[in-house]
């Protein structure tokens, strides 16, 4: 029999802890958390995600700044904003909605978001304190996904895990995660030679693909815990994940859904990454 890890209520959970702790920090510094969100052009579903970034601001009690640039923004427009924001001491965390126009440099971009307000997680810098297992704001998908195993209290320690994707923003991440929660772990990639025969072997198996369905009942072992990142859209056009989850779920100790899984606990996350840079750089 298996059991949902339910992303949502885990959120709403973790996001009353957050506005509790922004609350306090208010208290001591006598100022609000800060989140600056900054978008360049009109992709409409950045617009949903950032609408949905500086929502969740609101409901925790930390005080966003949006900034919208046009499309034809230039390189010198978008560095000059985040080097202001990086001076700005009411701004504790500095978000640029990914993907930027193809005209700009991001990693030049970036690269000028201070590693204390990289609440992102995305830096080199951030990166590497994390490859060497050092306190640091980690990418929030996968810091997610930590955060939903540990509501479980599920054991990672000597387990095998096989992260499927490779990606800066998850797959990478999130192995590195799992090595350091002692894990022993396996990325698979487009290359790999047999990902059936690698998935067949996980206890914990998180799906970061970006194909709807993909990882299906034959590729899962008896008991296996599952957690599905991907965000897709199946045949009929409705949001599913990387999981064929009606025909895997049977199969598992622990699966996450899609939707109401992993994808609500991304923005929670961000507002957990923004609360601990806040106090970081007040040293609170
Ligand atoms: P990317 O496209 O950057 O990475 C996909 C990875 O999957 C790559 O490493 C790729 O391998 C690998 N891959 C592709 N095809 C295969 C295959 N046939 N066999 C094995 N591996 C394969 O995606 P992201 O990491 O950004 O995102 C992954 C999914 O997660 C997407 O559905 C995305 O929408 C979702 N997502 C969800 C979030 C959430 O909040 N829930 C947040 C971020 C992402 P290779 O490197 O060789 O190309």
């Amino acid at each position: 029999m298996y059991e949902i890890i339910d992303g949502k209520k885990l959120s709403a959970k973790l996001r009353a802890e957050i506005a509790e702790k922004a609350n306090k920090f208010k208290e001591k510094s006598g100022r609000q958390i800060g989140l600056a969100v900054v978008l360049v052009g009109e992709d409409p579903a950045s617009q949903v995600y950032v609408r949905n970034k500086i929502k969740a601001c609101g409901e925790v009690g930390i005080k966003s700044y949006a900034y919208y640039l046009p499309e034809n923004a230039g390189q010198g427009d978008v560095e000059e904003l985040i080097r202001g924001l990086a001076e700005d001491c009411s701004v504790d965390g500095i978000l640029v909605q990914l993907p930027l126009p193809k005209h700009l440099h991001a990693d030049e971009i970036l690269k000028l978001i201070p590693v204390e307000k990289d609440v992102d997680g995305f830096s080199g810098q951030n990166i590497g304190k994390l490859a060497m297992n050092e306190d640091c704001l980690v990418a929030c998908t996968p810091n997610g996904v930590m955060k939903m195993l540990e509501s479980k209290n599920i054991q990672i320690r000597g387990k095998k895990a096989v992260v499927v994707g490779r990606s800066d923003i998850v797959g990478k991440p999130m192995a590195m995660l799992l090595l350091n929660a002692d894990a022993t772990v396996t990325v698979c990639h487009s290359k790999t030679a047999d990902l059936k025969k690698e998935c067949l072997e996980a206890d914990i198996l998180v799906a970061a693909v970006g194909k709807a369905k993909f990882i299906t009942a034959d590729m899962i072992k008896e008991g296996a815990i599952v957690v599905d990142v991907g965000m897709n859209r199946d045949e009929n056009g409705k949001l599913c994940g990387d999981v064929d989850f009606e025909n895997v779920k049977d199969k598992c100790s622990y699966i996450t859904p899609v939707p109401g899984g992993v994808g609500p606990m991304t923005i929670t996350m961000l507002m957990y990454n923004t609360c601990a840079a806040a106090f970081g750089r007040e040293k609170i």
